[in-house]
């Protein structure tokens, strides 16, 4: 496996293993994302990609309730979130198992789901952290 490219590609293959794994510079440690071939803090050119846990936050969301995916068409109306990663980086991603809950400031750990293309990584409530209210424990917002 290449382990030099600054192209995500090495991002969505270990994806596909459900594994994030990002950037990390090698000058300043900082964690990349999107993938780039100069690192945004230090302009260091170095870097090693390196998995990372997966839990982290949930920043922002909104509820799409059209499919920008054919994928997605039975999951509509679904929740797309920003996601701060423990690591630091913010990830575009879905939600999955928050039912109508405001799932914002929740605490939540990558799943990954096969889309047809392979598996992506979504964020679900991680355990023991949330409750949401009688009847919106799975599903999407309704
Ligand atoms: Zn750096």
């Amino acid at each position: 496996m290449d382990t030099t490219t600054a192209d995500a590609s090495l991002f969505w293959d270990r994806a596909a293993q459900g594994e994030l794994v990002f950037q990390h510079c090698d000058d300043c440690a900082f964690v990349r994302w999107p993938a780039a071939g100069v690192c945004p803090e230090c302009l260091g050119r170095g870097f090693t990609w390196k998995p990372v846990a997966p839990t982290g936050t949930v920043w922002s969301q909104v509820v799409y309730h059209r499919a920008y995916d054919t994928s997605l068409r039975e999951r509509i109306p679904y929740n797309v979130a920003l996601v701060e990663l423990t690591c630091g980086v913010r990830l575009l991603t879905r939600l999955t198992g928050f039912g109508t809950a405001d799932p914002v400031g929740a605490a939540v750990t990558a799943r990954f789901e096969d889309t047809g293309d392979g598996p992506v990584p979504v964020f679900a409530p991680a355990t023991g952290t949330f409750a949401p209210a009688a009847g919106t424990a799975e599903g999407n917002v309704s």
